[in-house]
């Protein structure tokens, strides 16, 4: 069978595509990276967000035109739209030939053999996958530890869609990280819904820091990057991992989502303001050259102006490096939804141009201490790439003075920065 492969959303589904399209590969089938001609073509999509909704019924549509026209001969469709809209997506789209569960995608050959709807509850456990692949650069790699959530903020589709908090044992973790090591991938990005919750369910308590230092144990690991980390469960001891190694980027990205008390009660958070600035007192301390990346949503029901201009004092003095604004999306089935002074799209897309407005004044400061300083790179290719302040897909990207070989962490030279535009000179 010739399959072709649309995968959307965040690196979580992205891992889910990588799995599913390795068990085909290896029981024979060829993944052609154009889906002219293809027997099936799969959109694993992601549906969280209204937007993320969109992405997704524009591909459906684009896929089936190219059906119309004979040019693919079935269209497939799964991940966390058909979680989320179940049976309405078959009513919405009857010409779509197959729409199955995640669950579904452990027996994808045999899934898509067949037509219609095939609805299966998520997978209890994650395991170590019998076969994968990177559809990432080969130099990188995501290594899922964990999915679903058990954090219920007021705003996110994601339990729902994703289901219970599951952690990947750590055996199954430890092997698949060597495999990524022993396959070219120099940078492992740690990624889950929530990352430090990694082994609570398992275990009985959170183990990132004993995962972590399991991990480092593997000297084939060149360098680990800790993605999605919850605010108050970035501990001390991690901090202290963090910056006793140079093997784990001085990066980590925590979504905040806000600063001011009420927001982020009615967010329901399960932490406040005095405990964010301890996370990242203790964070900035502990690790002097700590790059933190972060999301805020603006505009939640009932924030204030006096709750918004708290959130920029608060930008403009913690100084991230890398930072993502959402204007608050009212999400149909979150308890959100429901809550009063809903505020306008006109004033959240005005705050959201403030905060934009704060951070890159951030960014020009940020800059003025980077010119001249040595910073560990990653190329991405010959002339671009990213320093470790930047995670893949997500945050900056760098130009280099001189090509060098892809895939390659060294030592380079900050020669010009203009915005999140940066130039560096390589050492090598
Ligand atoms: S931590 Fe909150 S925002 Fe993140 S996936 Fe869980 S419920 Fe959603």
């Amino acid at each position: 069978m010739k399959f072709s492969l649309v995968s959307l959303g965040c690196p979580k589904n992205l891992t889910n595509s990588e799995e599913f399209t390795a068990r085909l590969i290896a029981k024979g089938h060829e993944l052609l990276l154009d889906s002219n001609g293809a027997d099936v073509l799969i959109i694993n999509t992601c549906g969280f967000i209204a937007s993320a909704v969109q992405e997704a019924e524009r591909e459906i549509q684009a896929a089936l035109k190219l059906k119309k026209q004979g040019r693919v001969k079935k269209v497939a469709v799964t991940g966390c739209l058909v979680e989320r809209y179940k049976e309405k997506v078959a009513a919405d789209y009857p010409e779509i030939d197959l729409i199955f569960s995640i669950a579904d995608q452990e027996k994808i050959e045999k899934t898509l053999l067949k037509t219609g709807t095939h609805l299966s509850p998520l997978p209890k456990s994650l395991y170590l996958p019998e076969y994968k692949m990177s559809l990432t650069a080969p130099h990188t790699a995501y290594l899922k530890v964990a999915d679903g959530c058990n954090n219920r903020c007021a705003y996110c589709t994601i339990p729902f869609l994703r289901g219970p908090y599951r952690s990947k044992p750590m055996e199954d973790i430890l092997r698949e990280a060597d495999l990524m090591a022993q396959h070219g991938a120099k940078e492992i990005s740690l990624i889950a819904q929530d990352t430090t919750s990694y082994g609570q369910d398992l275990y009985g308590g959170p183990k990132l820091v004993e995962l972590l230092e399991n991990l480092l144990k593997n000297r084939a690991i060149k360098r680990l990057r800790i993605m999605y980390g919850y605010p108050h469960r970035v501990t001390d001891e991690l901090a202290r991992l963090i910056a006793s190694t140079q093997r784990i980027f001085h990066y980590i990205y925590i979504p905040l989502q806000h600063i001011a008390d009420p927001v982020l009660k009615r967010m329901n958070r399960h932490c406040d303001a005095a405990q964010i600035r301890r996370t990242l007192d203790m964070l900035n301390k502990r690790v002097p050259d700590i790059s933190l990346r972060t999301n805020f949503i603006v505009g939640f029901p009932g924030e204030t102006e006096a709750d918004f201009k708290e959130l920029l004092q608060f930008v403009h003095e913690y100084e991230f490096d890398n930072l993502g604004v959402f204007e608050y999306f009212r999400e149909p089935g979150t308890t959100a939804h429901d809550l009063p002074r809903q505020i306008s799209q006109r004033l959240k897309h005005e705050r959201h141009l403030r905060l934009e407005e704060m951070q890159s004044r951030v960014i020009d400061r940020i800059n003025k201490r980077l010119r001249g300083t040595v910073l560990e790179a990653i190329s991405d290719g010959p002339t671009f790439g990213r320093t470790y302040k930047d995670a893949p897909d997500i945050d900056g990207q760098v130009t280099f003075t001189r090509p060098v070989k892809a895939g390659q962490i060294f030592k380079a030279k900050v020669v010009s920065c203009d915005g999140y535009k940066r130039t560096l000179e390589p050492l090598i």
